[in-house]
């Protein structure tokens, strides 16, 4: 059960060696601030830093610089399941949560969302939370949730930790609640602010924090952590963290993208050749394993192979400079656009046109891309005007 969870010591955040030291000072030298407000870009690896530190403050027993990771203190703040570890986020009403909704309301989730991606953003925790179409906040309800979770005593150890993510959510009502608890915790009280903006943060707020400004990654580190997470892909790494300034989330992105695309470029590049030499097995194959990958999927998919056709009938025009396509993708081009020419390509555009209109309602996957796949070698094999039959 634990395994699944990991931890979150400071040791597993890329880079960042500076902000480190300068947390574990205070922590050291009994000077933690009472409230901490951590600047930076969403995947520059604030919100793990406040992670690291709760936990590392209610650790029983830290090697060094960093917590165990193994005491049952270390598993509990693993889980985000500590008593002393609150968590405070923002969120919105929905179909289960009519009254005015606080952190407490969607705590599961937040714990399903926070298991494995330390790096929350506010798209991916709308998503998370199924509220695409609204804004979340945190309002007074939450206000009075936190004071009355401070009231009690801490349950286990010496510090109560609460970890305040996006206070620029805060509407003005709360922060007014929150604003003498803020400047005058109980001991050993500790408010970790993670923002993405400290411009959006009331004023009142910010000015009861101490500032701490966390820099992008540094870009071996970066590389490093990427590196690792995504093995034999050294080259897409290289280009990514050069892209990506510093960012974990961008990173993240970018490879996500990168591997969809790679993904349409090679069921692209099988589809012509099996289609065009009527291997009937491949294509049965091919089919299942699109059909598989959901419907908004597969008219990407379509959209890209449409858009294929598109450029390799450009070049097929001697117009590649107008061809958008990548060097794998010209390397595939450089005999296959012989193969879309005048006398196909109206054929062609009209299948692919009509299998993205058929997808979008709802069409049986695996006999649309059959027949198609059976209409593109017919096409294919249409000789181009001109040329000797
Ligand atoms: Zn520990």
């Amino acid at each position: 059960m634990l395994a699944i969870f990991g931890s979150m010591r400071f040791n597993e955040i890329p880079g960042q060696h500076a902000i480190r030291a300068r947390l574990l000072q205070a922590v050291k030298t009994n000077r933690v601030s009472h409230a901490l407000m951590l600047s930076g870009s969403p995947g520059c690896g604030h919100y793990a830093l406040a992670l690291a530190l709760a936990q590392y403050l209610q650790c029983t027993s830290p090697i060094g610089d960093d917590s165990c990771g193994v005491c049952p203190a270390c598993h509990q703040a693993a889980q985000f399941v500590h008593p002393d570890i609150h968590f405070v986020f923002p969120v919105a009403r929905t179909a289960k949560i009519k009254d005015e909704p606080s952190s407490d309301d969607f705590i599961t989730e937040w714990r399903q969302y926070l298991t494995g991606n330390p790096y929350p953003s506010l798209e991916g925790w709308y998503h998370a939370m199924g509220i695409e179409n609204k804004q979340a906040g945190i309002f007074k309800k939450e206000a009075q949730d936190i004071l009355r979770k401070l009231n009690f005593k801490s349950f286990q150890s010496d510090y109560k930790v609460i970890i305040f993510w996006m206070p620029e959510k805060m509407n003005t009502t709360a922060a007014n609640k929150l604003l003498k608890i803020i400047e005058e915790p109980a001991d050993h009280t500790v408010f970790l602010f993670v923002t993405c903006g400290t411009d959006e943060v009331l004023p009142t707020i910010l000015s009861r924090t101490q500032l701490i400004k966390v820099p992008k990654i540094g870009a071996e580190h970066l590389y490093k952590k990427l590196a690792e997470e995504y093995p034999g892909q050294e080259k897409l790494m290289q280009r990514v963290v050069q892209r990506s300034q510093g960012d974990y989330l961008l990173a993240r992105e970018m490879i996500d993208q990168s591997d969809q695309n790679t993904l349409n470029r090679d069921w692209f590049i099988r589809w012509m050749r099996i289609s065009f030499g009527l291997q009937i097995k491949e294509i049965t194959d091919w089919v299942s394993e699109v059909s598989e990958i959901g419907r908004e999927r597969q008219k990407w998919f379509l959209q890209y192979a449409l858009s294929m056709i598109r450029n390799n009938f450009m070049v097929n025009q001697g117009l590649a400079d107008l061809a958008t396509l990548d060097e794998e993708e010209s390397a595939f081009s450089s005999k296959f656009n012989a193969f879309i020419h005048p006398g196909n390509i109206e054929g062609l555009m009209e299948e692919f046109d009509l299998a993205i209109a058929q997808v979008t309602m709802n069409a049986n996957p695996k006999i649309l891309l059959t027949d198609m796949s059976l209409q593109i070698h017919r096409l294919l094999r249409l000789p181009a005007p001109g040329a000797k039959g």
